[in-house]
């Protein structure tokens, strides 16, 4: 029906918003920045609900939806969630799993505040606890008939270990237990958790994935089933993620694959160039031939090693912001997996709220320095550390 008698009051309110040519072929996916889809009337609105279309921004969105096909055909995974952060997408899946009176079993150097996430579920009478998830004498230990999940990472911060994924995989079927895994530092890109047993993979996108330190996002894949159940709570919850946040995590992951091999490839020659260097004291990256998982980690894989490296130098204040200000184009970040090369300080920033001795005893000494790699050339960013390094020179 033609408004032409609506005053310009009204006229304010819808003219231009509908646009008349031909919109079905963009080359690329519009952003859907709207909180809800009309229905055409009761009959349309009915079909919607079955078929589980477009009409509430909280329910469902086509930029969710996009990322979300992507993400699932990435890590391997029947359908995946995605949530408004990395840590949205834990505590998501560790809601829809947990009933009280149960157990987790949690790798002591998970990301800080999943730990502080997963000690707050005593609270609701779920125990949790922390072992290291690369010995499995200690995982049996703790396993009981309570446990319902165990949960780890593929490759830890900031010391860089990973786990027999395989062997994870039989003890949990063994015991009618999940396995969940956080893939934010490898990305699918080096390994498919899903794959190698895995039940349930979440992601940071925020990192590697997106790529572009632009945006905060992350997602949960698994099956179908396990989603479904993720969504309906989530729903509730409201830890869905944005249109635009969707929209510009989509753009960013087109080229993960790029960059990633990139970065991989820098993060090598950098852990070689380091463990090289006279005033470097221990590296740590599973590319390594000399690391002790380099064999588990050549095989789970397949000759890449990530982005993320950590080396230990002497531990003097004074030095080490000389030696971060000496970094040139490198800059001191509280995140990883951009484009850019970024370097951290775990003991002043991710564990800064560790008891040092529980610190130390992690292998997180006070001169551990953790790397990002970025794409930058090989050569510039050789030159760029070994030239700050030369601060522990006396
Ligand atoms: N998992 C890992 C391994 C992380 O490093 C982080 C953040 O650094 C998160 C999860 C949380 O991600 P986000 O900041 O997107 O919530």
């Amino acid at each position: 029906m033609e408004n032409e008698f609506l005053n310009r009051e009204t006229e304010l309110l819808y003219k231009g918003a509908r646009i008349s040519k031909s919109t079905k072929t963009p080359e690329t996916l519009p952003l859907y920045m709207t909180t809800a889809f009309n229905v055409e009337d009761l009959n349309d609105l009915t079909k919607r609900y079955e078929h589980k279309d477009y009409t509430y921004i909280r329910t469902r969105n086509p930029n969710r939806k996009a990322l979300s096909e992507l993400v699932s055909y990435l890590e391997n995974g029947e359908n995946s969630l995605i949530c408004p952060s990395g840590m949205a997408a834990i505590s998501t899946t560790i809601l829809t799993l947990a009933t009280s009176g149960g157990e987790i079993i949690a790798d002591h150097t998970l990301y800080g505040e999943s730990i502080e996430l997963l000690n707050y579920l005593n609270k609701f009478d779920i125990k949790v606890r922390f072992v290291n998830t690369c010995n499995l004498t200690e995982i049996k230990k703790v396993l009981n008939k309570q446990t319902i999940a165990i949960y780890t990472e593929t490759i830890s911060n900031p010391t860089i270990k990973t786990v027999d994924f395989i062997a994870l995989h039989e003890l949990c079927q063994q015991n009618g237990v999940k396995l969940i895994v956080d893939n934010t530092f490898a990305t699918s890109y080096v390994v498919k958790p899903l794959s190698l047993g895995a039940d349930i993979v979440v992601n940071s996108l925020t990192k590697f994935a997106n790529g572009h330190s632009d945006v905060c996002i992350g997602s949960i894949t698994s099956t179908d089933e396990f989603i479904q159940q993720a969504n309906a709570l989530q729903v509730l919850l409201g830890t869905v993620a944005s249109p635009f946040d969707s929209w510009l995590c989509e753009r960013g992951m087109r080229t993960m694959d790029l960059r990633l091999a990139k970065q991989n490839s820098n993060a090598l020659a950098l852990a070689k160039a380091l463990s090289e260097n006279p005033y470097v004291k221990k590296v740590n990256y599973l590319g390594l031939e000399k690391n002790p998982q380099y064999e588990l980690a050549k095989r789970q894989f397949k000759n890449n090693f990530g982005g993320m490296l950590s080396f230990e130098v002497e531990p003097d204040k004074e030095k080490l912001n000389h030696f971060f200000q000496q970094l040139n184009f490198v800059h001191y970040a509280m995140t990883l997996g951009g484009f850019r090369t970024t370097v951290a300080h775990p003991a002043s920033s991710s564990h800064h709220d560790m008891p040092r001795k529980e610190r130390l005893k992690l292998g997180i000494s006070d001169g551990l320095i953790r790397i990002s790699t970025g794409i930058e050339n090989t050569d510039d960013l050789l030159k760029t550390f070994a030239t700050a390094l030369q601060t522990f020179k006396e």
